[in-house]
């Protein structure tokens, strides 16, 4: 019976599809930009490549507003807990980018104190090869993006939330 109702059905698939053509048409970024691939995103933004035609220009500097953590740079083990508390501070559901190889594999930067991919921190949703990615490999990235948002089912993700809520309050 408990699974019959989870089953999708025109209500439900209704709504995912409006949930999520309105969350991947309007993914706002958090740069964490520490290196030379933070610049190379700044250039997304300008007029020739035009952020603003996907609904992500508007780039918030607070984790609580933001939708996409987008790690431009290297990341050194010192960072590695800002990293993972301003990952933390996001709101569900939220996505990782890892753009440019120091953020994907540590890069060049072969050394005691340089994390290896942020994918040892945090989850990563999509990678970007590159050094660094040119703006159109970070718009191909931010499709991806979206292809991953419209595949989620905004109904599942309320059901098991609640389901977590629930756990909780019995444990109290
Ligand atoms: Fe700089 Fe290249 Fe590393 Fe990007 S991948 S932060 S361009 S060294």
């Amino acid at each position: 019976m408990g699974n019959e109702a989870e089953k999708p059905n025109i209500i439900t698939s209704s709504l995912d599809f409006l949930v999520n053509w309105g969350r991947s048409n309007s993914l706002w970024p958090f740069p964490y930009g520490t290196a030379c691939c933070a610049i190379e995103f700044m250039s997304t933004e300008v007029g020739r490549y035009d952020l603003s035609r996907i609904g992500s220009e508007y780039v918030r500097f607070t984790p609580r507003q933001s939708d996409v953590l987008l790690v431009a740079g290297t990341i050194t083990y010192k960072q590695a807990p800002i990293l993972k508390r301003i990952y933390e501070q996001m709101a569900e559901p939220r996505w990782v980018i890892a753009m440019g190889a120091c953020a994907s594999s540590g890069g060049f930067y072969d050394c005691y104190c340089t994390v290896p991919g942020i994918d040892h921190i945090i989850p990563v949703d999509v990678y970007i090869g590159g050094c660094p990615p040119r703006p159109e490999a970070f718009f191909d990235a931010m499709f991806d993006l979206q292809k991953k948002v419209k595949d989620e089912s905004f109904m599942k993700q309320r059901a098991e939330s609640v389901k977590e809520q629930l756990e909780m309050i019995k444990v109290k």
